[in-house]
């Protein structure tokens, strides 16, 4: 049993009534248990976060800094447990793991540099008007409710926690049931740093906890990262408190490729953008759109690309995917290969759950999706690829446009002005041109539609928790 929640400064056992089991995926086993946090912890997390804001706030922006740059060091000197956890509880590949750590890592380095720079951002206005003077001040939101999922538990936490921290908030982090330990490193490294107590509070918990702290009416904002159910959810309590909201849900994202591609390496590109984190990314480009000149070619070549993928546990096996990280994500991909099934997909790879012990399932192809197959349309979060063939450009953006998400794409193609063309005219927050789904710290994520509310990374991800105020002096 581990105690597992950081309220105020100190680490606390959970009084709610949910026992959480931490799971090993690739065992399908428990390896520790933890009880959630109460609706009364939840509310202290919250009061605590209050009574810890008057001054965290009118800290400068440079010792904010210092501790962020703090959180960058401490992640590293973490860096071979926190790889072995998420092997261990998420299932990922060691290259999987080490690069989310890599990317929290430079998430807290980079927003203590965007810290560092706050003082210029309060800056005198130019009016037009004579007569008045006016300065801009960048003040932080206040108290805000973090709630994430189980699928980059480092990673999401970092890109909420990091800008919030830099803008001067207090927070209090609710990891996800799924994963609760991974980001108990963040109290762990607030302890080791001296950051002082009510600025970083974190309470584990399921719905019931997530509901208590997205209710609480102690909040000043809430940003969630999480399904488009829950999100619904969210978005509700605080449109009850009038509270903005920042949310990042779902995908079912495009990657179009052209016949002019070189069709191995489209064939990487498409692998990487499902097979990732064995498919479970609000990113998986899961709808592949492919040029009927290249369809024939291309189609075999990445049946066999599939289905030479090394899928094992990675905490004992050389692997290129691991296994779901959760039964209930196991059983919900096993229900959309039975769907498939019952709709008569064409399968060319996977399709279905392996033989083994663990949440395992194979890579998988379904070729010419009809537009109304629920595979083509809803998010299933696993390595599951759907194809369909388009002739035209126009059709290949009308197609990749029309879902109700709109968070990212890719688009494959040597004639690089076609690419930026079908890019600008994609509907979504996040588009890549012949890569992978590279993500830099400098740019922008979420998306458009259905896929969410607001922006987080680059400066845009700082803006989200800060709050801008104008001081206007009559000179007169
Ligand atoms: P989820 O919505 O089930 O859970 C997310 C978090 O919300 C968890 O911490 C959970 O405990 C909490 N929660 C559950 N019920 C709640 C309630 N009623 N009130 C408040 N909180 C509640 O999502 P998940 O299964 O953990 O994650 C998968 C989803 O997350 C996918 O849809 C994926 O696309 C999305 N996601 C989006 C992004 C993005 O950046 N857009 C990133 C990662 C994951």
């Amino acid at each position: 049993m581990t105690t597992s929640h950081y309220i105020a400064g100190r680490w606390v056992e959970g009084q709610g009534s949910d026992c959480i089991s931490v799971n090993d995926p690739a065992l399908g086993q428990p390896f520790a248990e933890l009880m959630a946090a109460s609706v009364a912890q939840v509310d202290q997390a919250v009061t605590a976060a209050r009574g810890a804001l008057p001054a965290w706030k009118n800290t400068s922006a440079s010792e904010r800094a210092n501790y962020l740059h703090g959180f960058a060091e401490q992640l590293g000197q973490r860096r071979e447990a926190l790889i072995t956890l998420q092997m261990r509880n998420n299932g990922k590949p060691r290259h999987e793991a080490q690069i989310d750590l890599d990317d929290a890592i430079a998430t807290f380095s980079y927003y203590a540099e965007l810290a560092e720079q706050l003082p210029s951002k309060n800056r005198d206005v130019p009016l037009a008007a004579p007569g008045f003077s006016a300065r801009t001040r960048l003040e932080p939101v206040g108290v805000v409710g973090l709630i994430v999922p189980w699928n980059f538990p480092l990673v999401t936490s970092a890109w909420k926690l990091a800008p919030a921290l830099a803008a001067g908030c207090t927070v209090v982090l609710k990891p996800s049931e799924v994963t609760p330990l991974i980001e108990q490193a963040y109290g762990q490294i607030a302890d080791a740093l001296g950051l002082p107590a009510g600025v970083l509070n974190i309470v584990n918990g399921k719905a019931e906890t997530g509901a208590a702290l997205s209710n609480h009416n102690g909040l000043d904002k809430l940003s969630f990262t999480g399904s488009n159910s829950v999100g619904s959810q969210v978005m509700r309590s605080a449109s009850a408190q009038c509270r903005p909201v920042t949310l990042e849900l779902g995908g079912k994202s495009a990657i179009v490729v052209f016949d002019d591609c070189d069709v191995d390496q489209a064939v990487e590109w498409i692998v990487a953008g499902i097979t990732w984190n064995a498919g479970q990314m609000c990113s998986a480009t899961s709808r592949l759109l492919v040029q009927d000149g290249i369809a024939d070619a291309l189609l075999p070549r990445l049946q066999a690309a599939l289905e030479n993928l090394r899928v094992g546990n990675p905490l004992t096996e050389e692997v290129d995917m691991g296994p779901l990280t959760s039964q209930a994500q196991w059983l919900k991909v096993a229900g959309y290969f039975a769907t498939a099934r019952e709709e008569g997909l064409q399968c060319l790879a996977g399709g279905k759950a392996l033989d083994r012990d663990g949440w395992f399932v194979s890579p998988t192809l379904y070729a010419d999706v009809p537009k109304d197959s629920r595979l083509w349309t809803e998010e299933i979060f696993g390595p599951v690829l759907c194809a369909r063939r388009f002739a035209t450009e126009e059709q290949a953006i009308a197609e990749a446009n029309d879902s109700r998400f709109g968070l990212v794409a890719t688009v494959c193609s040597a004639d690089l002005e076609r690419a930026e063309r079908v890019a600008d005219a994609l509907e979504v927050g996040h588009v890549w041109i012949n890569s992978v789904q590279a993500v830099f710290v400098e740019t922008s994520w979420g998306g458009t539609k259905g896929s969410g509310i607001g922006r987080e990374l680059g400066p845009w991800g700082l803006s989200a928790y800060q709050s801008v105020k104008h001081v206007t002096r009559c000179l007169g």
